[in-house]
């Protein structure tokens, strides 16, 4: 870790005019793998749109809901996450949360994993053109943790980023440096003990200030049907500092964001 921080310092590059499309399968994703980064991207000047596939109709609920739809509650914390991390524009694709391998919710027919995804990819391309962005933000091939609509993020990102011609970028986790820090939210769901990549594999490394963690926390507690501070208390600076990333393209908008450690 103190290999990342220590990393040579890039120029703090203005960004502004500068445009990226973040793709996320699920409202709490966005803070969870990418807070940091569209926080210092906002106030670098660019432009973050914010992409998010499902209204996470499948999280269980950790707050009582007073009757309230899940999915319209989750959309809310999602409209306050993103404002405390400086989304200038959230487009919601308006399908539904899929839930793990074998849930019955999978079948459903607005479930992500049963939408044709070449189509949705277009969709992706279409906005990434009309914003005239740079780059797109999806997950590895493994959705980090294996989420089937985290694996549907991964391909729409990809075919997305291939159609309008940008490099994309794959949000993961650093599985040996989460080793030695404390319990990611990743870490707990799906039970899948090969989450992430290998820090040999990460094309790109952001590492929090202060300031932007404490905005991630912030993000990441708007989500309060999801998450508590409870499961933020173990080594949260070590946990959640870093925002790791695969590259796919030439290096764009995230290699300038100063405090990064490019590996390629
Ligand atoms: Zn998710």
């Amino acid at each position: 870790m103190s290999l990342l921080l220590d990393a040579v310092p890039v120029p703090h590059h203005d960004l502004t005019g500068r445009t990226i499309v973040v793709v996320h399968a699920h409202p709490d994703d966005e803070a969870i793998f990418t807070g940091a980064t569209i926080r210092r991207l906002a106030d670098r000047g660019a432009r973050v749109v914010l992409v998010t596939a499902t209204a996470g109709e499948m999280g269980t609920p950790r707050v009582p809901l007073r009757g309230k739809d899940i999915g319209a509650v989750r959309v809310t914390e999602l409209e306050h996450a993103a404002e405390l991390l400086g989304v200038a524009r959230l487009v919601l694709l308006g399908r539904r949360d899929s839930g793990m391998p074998g849930w019955e919710s999978g079948q459903h027919a607005k479930a992500l994993v049963r939408a044709d995804l070449p189509a949705v990819a277009s969709t992706v391309a279409r906005l990434i053109e009309s914003e005239r962005a740079e780059a797109v933000v999806g997950y590895d091939a493994d959705g980090i943790y294996g989420h089937p609509d985290h694996v549907a993020v991964h391909l729409i990102a990809r075919h997305a980023a291939s159609l309008a011609g940008v490099t994309s970028y794959d949000a993961t986790v650093d599985r040996e440096h989460l080793h030695f820090a404390g319990d990611h939210l990743v870490g707990g769901t799906g039970g899948n003990a090969a989450y992430g990549r290998v820090t040999a594999e990460i094309s790109v490394a952001l590492a929090a200030t202060p300031y932007e963690l404490g905005v991630k926390r912030a993000a990441l507690l708007a989500h309060e049907s999801q998450i508590g501070p409870e499961a933020l208390e173990t080594q949260f600076q070590e946990t959640y500092e870093l925002e790791w990333y695969l590259r796919r393209g030439p290096a764009a908008v995230l290699e300038e964001l100063g405090n990064v450690h490019a590996w390629v």
